[in-house]
């Protein structure tokens, strides 16, 4: 029996009881009450000392701002609840190892016009905002999202534009930021019109995690607008299966029926996901919101995310329990962004047991090793 649900963002603090449907399904009702001090947080949710000292001290390099959809699903009174820890500042944020850094990708040391990172060579990385929905404790760019810190995102649209029309070899553009779609429709359909006049530009990638934080701006006007620019994908961000609710998911559906392509990429973050059974359901459950998972990303060396983090040995381990034992559609690719900006270098469980010139012994999902002939022989006609 397949013991995979959804259910709707609960009722809970927030719930229809207290708010208007019309309200509660308005992304711009969502956006204007989202929760962010810790006077509204103590209203709803019981706080250890760690996190009140957290939400007090971090203010400087990561605002904190939750949507009610989002702060539905936090546990009222559990401090590991794994939504919680996403969302919820910790005073070890403000610890820093000597291995963090504040840039841990190298993104600034890659921009050939301010905003747009040209790293590898056909596609670059356009962060066009630095708002989000709601922000993530451990998030990459936590030096420049949000707006709190001193370090600001500069962004040139026209100047980012002339350099893309300027570059041929560059096929492929993630927006990202920041979430792109925080836009107004208008908006991002200008974005998305100069991006797709561009010849040599084959097609575009949008990088957001509203359709988990704020389900309610997956409109259908959006959905028909975005459906003018194919090929057009889309990487969302879950990390647990508890944030796809029946709101994220019919939102993905309707992304889905509008043509989109999407994948989505999660971060292994320690008492969040850092289970074989949390990744089997999160993988599962994404497969049945029609999105493929697309990367496991170890977590960067981010200034003040150290208890947040896991030993590389735990996404082997996450991996090695889902390769052959879910369906290989639902398996992630294990990457660890390199530190100072070497660009996502897969890691894999070993499945070589030997390798020499006339065998190569490996085993399977179950252990049993099996020989395949190291050297093909040469091809002879058979006529
Ligand atoms: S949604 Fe993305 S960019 Fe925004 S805070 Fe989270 S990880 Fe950072």
């Amino acid at each position: 029996m397949n013991e995979i649900t959804f259910s709707p963002s609960a009722p809970g603090y927030w719930g229809p009881a207290k708010v208007s449907p019309s309200d509660w399904n308005s992304a711009k009702w969502q956006l204007k009450n989202r929760v962010s001090t810790l006077a509204e947080i103590e209203k709803h949710l019981t706080l250890c000392d760690e996190e009140r000292a957290g939400i007090l001290l971090t203010g400087t390099k990561l605002a904190t701002a939750i949507t009610p959809h989002y702060f539905n699903l936090i546990h009222p009174t559990d401090p590991d609840c794994p939504i919680r820890r996403q969302v919820i500042p910790r005073i070890e944020e403000t610890h820093t190892d000597p291995s963090e850094m504040a840039d841990p990708c190298g993104e600034d040391s890659h921009m050939p016009v301010p905003g747009l990172v040209h790293r590898y060579p056909d596609r670059v990385l356009f962060l066009v905002t630095d708002r989000c929905a709601a922000y993530c404790r451990y998030c990459t760019r936590s030096r420049v999202v949000s707006g709190v810190s001193d370090q600001k995102l500069e962004t040139q649209w026209d100047k980012a534009i002339d350099y893309l029309k300027n570059t041929p070899q560059v096929r492929d553009v993630l927006l990202s930021g920041g979430d792109p779609l925080l836009f107004s429709d208008s908006k991002l359909e200008r974005l998305l019109s100069k991006l797709h006049a561009i010849p040599h530009i084959q097609f575009i990638r949008i990088g957001s995690r509203i359709p988990i934080f704020l389900p309610q701006r997956i409109t259908p006007e959006l959905c028909a607008m975005l459906k003018k620019f194919h090929p057009l994908f889309l990487s969302i961000h879950s990390n647990h299966p508890d944030e796809l609710t029946t709101e994220v998911r019919d939102g993905l559906g309707r992304l889905a029926d509008a043509g989109i392509v999407m994948g989505n990429q999660s971060v292994l973050l320690e008492r969040v996901n850092d289970s074989v059974e949390v990744q089997k359901k999160l993988v599962q459950k994404l497969l049945m919101c029609r999105v493929r998972p697309y990367y496991l990303y170890q977590g960067d060396l981010i200034q003040g995310t150290a208890h947040l983090r896991t030993d590389i040995a735990k996404g082997i381990e996450i991996i090695e329990g889902l390769r052959g034992h879910t369906s290989g559609y639902a398996i992630p690719q294990y990457v660890v962004d390199a530190p100072g900006g070497g660009g996502k270098i897969p890691v894999n469980p070993q499945y070589i047991v030997e390798s020499n010139d006339q065998q190569t012994i490996l085993r399977n999902y179950e252990g049993k090793q099996f020989t395949y002939p190291t050297t093909q022989l040469p091809k002879k006609s058979v006529l």
